[in-house]
């Protein structure tokens, strides 16, 4: 099988490194198909698309977009359309907007329980203004010493009910899903596993996606135990999606998966990529 590796993230967005930097490693790592999927952001593009070629690998473009659904955050990514395209790239810069306001009230809740700088401290980490996430305060809050690592800032500080969380309206799925589809490329929702979606929450998330032209689901992933992908691929079997693997690195101090180095896609399930034959760079 084709070692694919379909959802990374970079300095563009909320990765250690750049793109180029994660086109050398991935090649390294054995990774023949690639896509830098940078959070609500597309800007990296150009640059992946380039370094890929650099090291004689094939590229899909990609993006991870941030939805809100029955009131939770889903991510669903993108691969395979012409980052050109002017609704996407419009689309993107919109779900992107209210994220420097977002991180202000954080760093306010964060004050609260006497965290003071957060915010001046996230930004140290940021490497594009317009991309300010929690996982750069994360960063922060590690090296400030207030927790050990960045899954107990989270744990702590940065989910719901925690002093540093702001819940936030993301992009609506109809609109994440038409951008990608009328750019040219297909739509996946991101490690399923990781919403805690009731069932029939979950039910509705991929009834809705198909409805609206999804094609394609993430079963094979950094974050999914083999239970959880066994799971997916019966999903994906079920609603007659095409399945996408990605190791959603983001940096070799913090990932546990590095690129390229994830399970096999399970057999008899259709892989993005064959729907996306004719987009590969
Ligand atoms: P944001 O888009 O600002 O809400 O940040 C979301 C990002 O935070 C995700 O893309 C992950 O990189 C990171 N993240 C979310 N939950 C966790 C967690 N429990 N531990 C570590 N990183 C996380
Ligand atoms: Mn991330
Ligand atoms: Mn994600």
């Amino acid at each position: 099988m084709l070692n694919a590796d379909l959802r990374c993230h970079s300095t563009v967005s909320d990765g250690t490194l750049s793109p180029e930097a994660l086109a050398e490693r991935a090649r390294r790592n054995g990774v023949e198909l690639w896509a830098l999927t940078d959070h609500d952001e597309i800007g990296g593009q150009q640059r992946a698309l380039e370094a890929a070629r650099v090291h004689g690998m094939k590229y899909l473009t990609g993006t991870e977009i941030s939805v809100t659904f029955a009131g939770q955050t889903v991510h669903i990514v993108g691969l395979g359309f012409d980052h050109h395209n002017s609704a996407l790239v419009e689309g993107l810069r919109r779900t992107r907007g209210g994220r420097g306001e977002r991180a202000q009230e954080m760093s306010d809740g964060l004050a609260k329980v006497g965290i003071q700088g957060a915010y001046e401290g996230a930004l140290k980490y940021v490497g594009n203004p317009e991309l300010i996430s929690r996982t750069h305060f994360a960063r922060f809050l590690v090296e400030a010493g207030v927790c050990k690592d960045t899954p107990e800032v989270f744990r702590k500080y940065l989910t719901e009910g925690k002093p540093g969380f702001v819940p936030h309206r993301w992009a609506r799925l109809q609109d994440a899903v038409q951008w990608i589809s009328e750019a040219g490329g297909i739509a996946v929702i991101a490690h399923p596993a990781r919403y805690g979606f009731t069932p029939n929450e979950e039910y509705a998330l991929f009834t809705e996606f198909k409805a609206h032209g999804g094609r394609g689901v993430e079963v094979v992933t950094g974050s999914h135990s083999t239970q959880e992908a066994a799971r997916y691929a019966e999903t994906a079997l079920e609603f007659g999606l095409a399945a996408s693997r990605g190791s959603d690195f983001h940096s070799p101090d913090e990932s546990h998966t590095d690129l390229g180095a994830l399970p096999w896609l399970p057999g008899q399930l259709t892989p993005v990529w064959e729907l996306l034959a004719d987009r590969i760079q």
